[in-house]
């Protein structure tokens, strides 16, 4: 996808101007489809949110989503594991609607690591 159509479809969110980037972020991954960067109150010494650099609402919209771009961010999820160092148990969480805490109106997946993580997640 080019920078120009990343931009047209881009969300009008906070997630939506990291992929126009006029607000900044701290970028660990980023690739065509997707980008990845730290959350900015982390809740584990890795916290990284993994994006799409369209702005798909979240996963209240997957049945009309490409199926293919939602495989790519679980990828890119892996791939940010692997890039911190997360091999000994990572935890991936995609908050679905206000009431499971989704804050922000862009999909996301929090990438979560570095810590002993419980369960169940409150
Ligand atoms: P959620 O509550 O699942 O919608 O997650 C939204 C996440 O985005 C929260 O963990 C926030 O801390 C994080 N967040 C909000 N604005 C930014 C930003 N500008 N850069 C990085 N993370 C952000």
């Amino acid at each position: 996808m080019s920078e120009r159509d990343a931009a047209e479809q881009s969300s009008d969110t906070v997630f939506g101007a990291i992929v126009r980037g006029e607000i900044p972020a701290d970028v660990v991954y980023e690739d065509e489809h997707c980008i990845a960067f730290r959350d900015l109150a982390p809740q584990a010494p890795t916290h990284v949110l993994v994006i799409p650099r369209i702005g798909l609402s979240g996963l209240q919209e997957a049945e009309a989503a490409d199926p293919e771009l939602l495989g790519r961010l679980m990828q890119a999820a892996k791939r940010v594991a692997d890039l911190e160092g997360l091999g000994d148990g990572w935890r991936l969480i995609v908050n679905v609607g206000e009431a499971a805490g989704q804050s922000v109106a862009h999909l996301h997946l929090h990438v979560l690591g570095g810590r002993r993580l419980a369960w169940p997640p409150g």
